[in-house]
């Protein structure tokens, strides 16, 4: 028989709904359902009077507002929030994990790229831009190319326009301004770029070329603004002959054997629900935890999700250095929330609590699932290219298409995405694996789901078998299987993030 409930850890004192409960339910031992209780909610496995914890994950999640009832439903109206980690109270190094699980798979065929640290999964023409001002003749542009050029080109995946609403009306000195600077400039040096760079300009903007190129790539060769060009049609044929030129480059390229060492993956979720860190995210985890053995490099992100656990993080941090960087990460950002008058109340979002997440504590527990167990090798700022191997913790919004643009400026080759609510989300420039967290998602998006860890749930699969069927999918799709929102083409917009002023 199927599970009524799941329960993480012995000490938890609630467990949470594989499927709607209904009043009179009979779930475990004596305890019964005293209301209706929708799919992944949390339902009380014992007493509990005014003030006590609600532990999950063996966490506080919260303390009871009111008297509680086992068999009761427990939502985001029963709980006060406890206060978050202290940031000068972090303890580094207590938990590092050696044992990691063993891959049967240690390479994927994919695009060495001359002087970069990781290898491309994809070959594509990608195209920057200085300032979004160019963006509307750059599109004209890459449909005549799309159309006429690249089917003579076979080995080129696709033509890509890495555009950005950046450049200009920007205080461009402001300290704050090196997200944006730094993101964009990054996003040029993923792999799946093939090393060629093609920057299109206008010429009057702040975002001027040295600001993202290395001087000995600043050329006629690799970059050309608008206003040089004498009307619509010029500006077309100089796009149209940089682009080909670059073509006939990448059209060289092929896919050879490269070690996973070469791999870089993002790790990322959004609609998450209950189940997150319960099936899909411990399964990505798993697969985390596989390609860090085999050599690659995982990142995960998102700080506003990870910062009611970065005490776990923390622990998992080998050394100082790296533990006073995840500080600094953390503090920016709690400054950044407060100056901009919002805290951490603004997580779980509605579709969040809808899914049985009830406080930011059981979301952060749930998000911190994907990173798996291994030592934390690197903390890498929001878009900085990670010098180390393993898993890295890159410090970006949470927010699926800022998080995402960021993880490709750190050289993710391609990205696994979690969710239980359920998104289409998915990126140009890199594949992204959709992992739902419930069966009935899978049931209800057949065509966009690619995972299915609700499995997990229902007792079908392990965290084990679920997680090694991901890893060997992220292999594949390295090696250019493509996801389902590859093949639907799917393309969210790349979004720049930027804290720093606007003029
Ligand atoms: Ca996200």
């Amino acid at each position: 028989m199927l599970k009524h409930v799941v329960k993480m850890r012995p000490e938890d004192n609630v467990a949470i709904a594989v499927h709607d409960l209904h009043i009179g339910d009979k779930i475990t031992g004596d305890i019964v359902a005293n209301a209706e209780i929708p799919q992944a909610h949390k339902i009380a496995l014992t007493n509990l009077t005014k003030g006590q914890p609600v532990l999950r994950y063996g966490v506080i999640l919260g303390y009871a507002k009111e008297d509680i009832h086992a068999g009761d439903w427990i939502n985001e109206t029963s709980l006060e929030l406890p206060p978050s980690p202290d940031l000068s109270k972090l303890t580094y190094g207590e938990n590092i994990k050696k044992d990691l699980p063993k891959p049967d798979r240690t390479t994927f065929m994919g695009y060495e790229v001359p002087g970069n640290q990781y290898s491309g999964t994809r070959n594509i023409l990608g195209i920057q831009t200085t300032v979004q001002c160019v963006v509307g003749v750059l599109k004209v542009a890459v449909d005549q190319i799309k159309a006429e050029l690249l089917p003579k080109y076979p080995n080129v995946d696709d033509v890509v326009v890495v555009s950005h609403a950046y450049g200009c009306g920007v205080a461009i000195d402001a300290p704050e301004a090196k997200f944006p600077i730094r993101e964009i400039k990054n996003i040029m040096k993923n792999p799946n770029f093939g090393g060629q760079l093609m920057v299109i300009g206008l010429g009057c903007e702040k975002l001027t070329p040295n600001r993202i190129m290395e001087a000995e790539d600043i050329n006629d060769d690799n970059l050309l603004f608008l206003q040089n060009f004498k009307g619509f049609e010029k500006m077309i044929l100089a796009i149209r002959q940089m682009a080909e030129k670059k073509l006939a480059i990448l059209n060289t390229h092929t896919r050879t054997e490269q070690p996973l060492s070469k791999l870089s993956v993002g790790f990322q979720c959004g609609g998450s629900d209950a189940f997150s860190g319960v099936t899909g995210n411990p399964a990505a985890g798993y697969a985390s935890d596989l390609l860090v053995a085999a050599g690659g490099t995982a990142m995960f992100s998102e700080v506003t999700e990870v910062r009611d656990g970065v005490n776990f993080i923390a622990q998992r941090i080998p050394d100082q250095p790296n533990c006073n960087k995840l500080v600094k990460e953390m503090s920016w950002y709690d400054n950044y929330l407060a100056k901009g008058g919002v805290d951490r109340s603004a997580n779980p979002t509605p579709g969040n609590r809808k899914g049985g997440l009830s406080t930011i504590v059981e979301k952060s527990m749930g998000s911190i699932a994907k990173s798996g167990t291994a030592p934390i090798s690197q903390v890498v700022s929001a878009g900085e290219i990670p010098t180390k191997r393993g898993l890295i913790f890159n410090a970006t919004p949470a927010g699926d298409f800022t998080c995402g643009p960021m993880q490709l400026a750190s050289g993710m080759g391609l990205e696994v995405f979690v969710t239980g609510r359920g998104t289409p989300y998915n990126l140009e420039a890199a594949p992204v694996i959709k992992v739902c967290t419930r069966t009935d998602l899978k049931e209800f998006w057949q065509d966009l789901i690619d995972v299915n860890a609700g499995k997990i749930a229902t007792g079908e699969l392990s965290v084990k078998e679920l997680g090694t069927e991901l890893f060997n999918f992220i292999v594949d799709v390295a090696s250019g299987e493509k996801p389902a929102a590859e093949r639907l083409k799917l393309f969210n917009d790349i979004v720049i993030f930027n804290p720093a002023p606007m003029t």
